[in-house]
């Protein structure tokens, strides 16, 4: 059990581990595990297995693996305690009040649910303000001069707020003390230290975060107002680098689809969705930051970028990439023709048209060699540049032979000597080999059948667990074997019968894996009579070591007295292997 108390004990055998996983990760029935494609590496092929009988899960590429609690701990970058609460919850299984919380983070935790709370009120405040009032009105006159009917502007909880100045204001004053008005972000202070509306005459779009609870604001002016948009500022429950518009409604088709459209704004996301491509998510006018990478990657790691087409764009579209190249996604680029953003191309062409090309859109190199086919090449520092601009992608591209292929590909199209460029390259990737810190070799000889199946007699024979320890233990029978470590483990806790994970967690890195490995193999009932014949071949191991160094000892020409000791010795252990 965990040494951390009872609640944790008490969740961990209530979880259940496939539920939990199966919220991060599209699980598949296979066999008695349950098999999806791995949170933790990039692969096209599943190798991440669930156990539901042992309640663990293991990656066959890298090697993660654990319990339920080590699985949140990972996917969500958290310490035990938290994790152990996002267990609890997810299951519906009651939390403890924590004591360890300090009375400062009370306080902020009743903050942010206030603040949730003043949120949706402020969203049903704008939406009302759509719907009636003179200005209102116009307010939906422009809307739906954009293609946005009524069904569209409730679907997406579109709102208006008035040119006022104090409408919001005043309907939340006398709910919430000021301190609270102060810190959600929907009001600023005049030089006078008067409260008033941060946003003013814009169309709002609520921004939720992942479970779809809405914590601030997107305002677009409506006439020629600057800004153009108006985001809320960052507060207690608000971290822009942390959201993505639209993931919320996106997630199942995210899932499904396992590719995500990312576009850039609001509106361009609405209009995707309203295409009938639910998977779209928007950053928001900006380049991706890594935690909303991550927060991506749960759910899928390909993508189509379809940022506007303008120099902002263009930037923001080669910041992005960088990042999920890093973060080895799978990554495609959609320019649409004609300067046009999603949403105006999605008005003026037509879906059919619009999902046409985005089953063409060309990988990222394309578009980057598009790019430096633009650029000046006249002279030889110009073209450097050019060269200078694909090659840090170039370098990314984790496959060697694709590498080369694509470097054949630009030398051809920008008209530079394929030595030339193959000499960057390589220089280029030289660097970065002596950036990245080799791995610790972790391979090993394959063990032997008859080890593993003891590793797992050892686990789960009930009848017989401990009388083959003792057996084990008697014969020293495992020293000396590659998986000495993991049987040391196994027959001195045997009776404290840890579960898996435990034990894995007692192991270092690469009995750990084996440890995995063997137990998430078919387990078949076994018997003591196989469970002998398998102790058979670790004795015959364990004398024939000592034949061969016996054998050793001869040749070396021991004294006279020595050798006769050491020749009757060997005739003994002759016939016991030759008796098997
Ligand atoms: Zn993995």
């Amino acid at each position: 059990m965990t040494e951390t108390g009872s609640f944790a004990d008490r969740v961990k055998q209530q979880a259940d581990i496939v539920r939990v996983i199966g919220e991060y990760v599209h699980l598949k029935k296979s066999g008695q595990n349950f098999t999806g494609l791995c949170p933790f590496h990039q692969e096209k092929t599943p190798s991440f297995s669930v156990h539901p009988v042992k309640q663990m899960y293991y990656c066959f590429g890298c090697h993660e693996g654990g319990d339920v609690f080590k699985f949140v701990m990972s996917i969500e970058k958290c310490e035990f305690p938290e994790a152990v609460r996002t267990v609890a919850e997810k299951c519906g299984i009651p939390t403890p009040r924590p004591r360890e919380r300090s009375p400062q983070e009370r306080a902020e935790n009743q903050q942010r649910a206030a603040l949730v709370e003043m949120h949706v009120q402020a969203a049903a405040f704008f939406a009302r303000q759509l719907a009636d009032a003179t200005e209102g009105k116009v307010a939906g006159a422009y809307l739906e001069d954009r293609g946005l009917d009524r069904a569209a502007i409730a679907r997406f909880s579109l709102g208006f707020a008035p040119s006022s100045g104090d409408a919001l204001l005043r309907h939340l004053k006398a709910k919430y003390p000021e301190k609270l008005l102060e810190i959600s972000g929907l009001f600023s202070r005049d030089p006078g230290g008067r409260f008033y509306d941060r946003f003013r005459r814009r169309i709002m779009f609520p921004i939720a975060n992942e479970t779809g609870r809405i914590i601030a604001f997107g305002g677009r002016a409506m006439g020629d107002d600057q800004p153009k948009y108006l985001n809320s500022p960052e507060t207690l429950i608000y971290s822009k680098s942390n959201v993505l518009y639209h993931l919320d409604r996106a997630k199942e088709a995210l899932r499904q689809s396992d590719f995500a459209v990312l576009v850039e704004g609001y509106m361009d996301a609405i209009a995707v969705a309203r295409a009938g491509i639910a998977n779209v998510v928007a950053s928001c006018g900006t380049s991706l930051a890594e935690p909303q990478i991550k927060l991506l990657g749960r759910f899928t790691r390909r993508m189509v970028v379809n940022f506007d087409p303008d120099a902002a764009g263009q930037m923001a579209t080669e910041r992005s990439l960088t990042l999920l190249l890093e973060k080895e996604f799978d990554v495609r680029v959609l320019v649409l023709p004609g300067g046009a953003d999603p949403d105006k191309f999605l008005r003026e062409q037509g879906s059919e048209t619009y999902r046409k090309l985005l089953a063409e859109a060309p990988p990222y190199l394309d578009y980057l060699l598009a790019r430096a086919r633009q650029m000046d090449r006249s002279t030889a520092t110009a073209k450097l540049a050019a060269i200078n601009f694909v090659m840090p992608y170039l370098q990314r591209v984790p496959n060697r032979l694709l590498r080369s292929e694509w470097a054949t590909r630009m030398a051809s199209e920008l008209r530079i000597d394929e030595p030339v460029l193959r000499e960057a390259l390589r220089r280029a990737a030289a660097e970065r080999r002596s950036e990245v810190k080799p791995q610790p070799e972790l391979l090993r000889p394959p063990i032997r059948p008859a080890e593993r199946r003891l590793i797992q007699m050892l686990v789960e024979a009930e009848g017989f667990r401990e009388r083959l320890a003792q057996e084990m233990v008697a014969g020293a029978l495992y020293r000396g074997l590659e998986t000495e470590r993991i049987f040391e483990t196994l027959v001195t806790r045997v009776r404290e019968r840890p579960d898996a994970a435990e034990l894995a967690a007692a192991l270092e890195e690469r009995d750990r894996r084996m440890l995995f490995e063997v137990l998430f193999e078919p387990y078949a009932e076994a018997t003591w009579e196989e469970a002998e014949s398998c102790l058979g071949v670790l004795r015959s191991r364990s004398l024939e070591q000592e034949l061969a160094e016996l054998q050793k000892k001869i040749e070396a020409k021991a004294p006279p007295a020595e050798l006769t000791r050491l020749l009757a010795r060997r005739l003994e252990l002759q016939k016991m292997l030759a008796r098997g």
